[in-house]
């Protein structure tokens, strides 16, 4: 880490738990590589704590910080403004701490999609995709490709009323939408027409072998993207790749969240080399342990 000076400029992360988050790997080597005089820290907020700190934030001058769960949504009344990304998701990844005004941002949506254009080289404009999922990131993931110019973005989840309520939500942004559950006909009606499943559900997590869908409905032409990203390989990019499919991994939405969040507070091009270097290092040392 570059030595800090007393000019130092301060950002971090709130959240609870935040022991486990490799965004401060991924921001202070990119910081350090630039040899910028700015440090990343880890803050574990409880949720009767988020106006107490977002005040500690305005008070001690940090310039901005990310957020993670449990308070996405929590953050949002102690916010000056938010970006109409932000307001579309209803949640805040990020907040930018602009000369006293906290400006609340969302790169969770766009992360991923800048991740299916830098990483996968797929551009979602006037694309046709099915997202599995229908919880927090399945919502930003949804109305970033409905803002993106996809032309369908159809949500099933094992909840299917959740589903319909997200694709209610992501027609207003100018896609083609429906909600559906997670049987197997109306995935594959979906699937016969789609260029790409982006998989947002917790399945595959850590050790869980389970497919959110069967793997014979998928077919060349499909990019199957997973978001989770622990391990690497998900059971259902082994098996979208036995099907011939092009792959995504999650840790492209991880990276691209934080080169975005970095670009927002520091005005700079991040470094998303050194940045995705770090996290894959870091992940790898984590799939190495478990
Ligand atoms: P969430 O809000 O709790 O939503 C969980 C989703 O998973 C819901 O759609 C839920 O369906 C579904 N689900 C859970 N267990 C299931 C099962 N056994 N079978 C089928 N569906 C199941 O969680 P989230 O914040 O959206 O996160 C979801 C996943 O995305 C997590 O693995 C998280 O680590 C990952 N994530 C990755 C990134 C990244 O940067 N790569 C960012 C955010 C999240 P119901 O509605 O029916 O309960």
């Amino acid at each position: 880490m570059t030595e800090l000076t007393g000019a130092a400029a301060v950002v971090g992360l709130i959240g609870r738990p935040v022991a486990h988050s490799l965004s401060p790997r991924m921001h202070n080597r990119a910081f350090a590589h630039l040899g910028m005089d700015w440090v990343y820290v880890p803050f574990e907020v409880a949720d009767d704590a988020v106006s107490a700190a977002l005040a500690g934030v305005k008070a001690m001058s940090i310039r901005g910080v990310n957020v993670t769960v449990p308070h996405k949504t929590a953050v949002i009344p102690f916010l000056d403004e938010l970006t109409p990304e932000a307001a579309a998701m209803g949640a805040v990844n990020t907040i930018v701490n602009d000369s006293g005004r906290l400006v609340g941002h969302n790169t969770d949506g766009s992360g991923f999609v800048r991740s299916l254009r830098e990483v996968a080289g797929f551009d979602p404009h006037g694309a046709r995709v099915l997202v599995l999922g229908a919880g927090g990131a399945a919502r930003a993931v949804a109305i970033a490709l409905a803002r993106a110019g996809a032309e369908r973005v159809a949500v099933a989840n094992r909840t299917e009323s959740k589903a319909r309520r997200l694709a209610e939500d992501v027609a207003r942004h100018g896609a083609s939408s429906a909600g559906l559950s997670l049987a197997r006909e109306p995935l594959a009606a979906e699937l016969r027409a789609a260029d790409a499943v982006v998989q947002t559900t917790s399945v595959g997590m850590a050790g869980d072998p389970s497919l959110p869908l069967d793997p014979d409905l998928l077919a060349p032409r499909h990019l199957v993207a997973d978001i989770v990203y622990t391990p690497l390989k998900t059971p259902l990019l082994r098996a979208a790749e036995a099907r011939g499919c092009r792959t995504l991994p999650g840790w492209g939405m991880l990276l691209y969240q934080g080169v975005e969040a970095f670009e927002c507070w520091t005005g700079t091009p991040a470094p998303a080399n050194v940045m995705r270097e770090a996290l894959l290092e870091a992940l790898r040392g984590k799939e190495a342990e478990a």
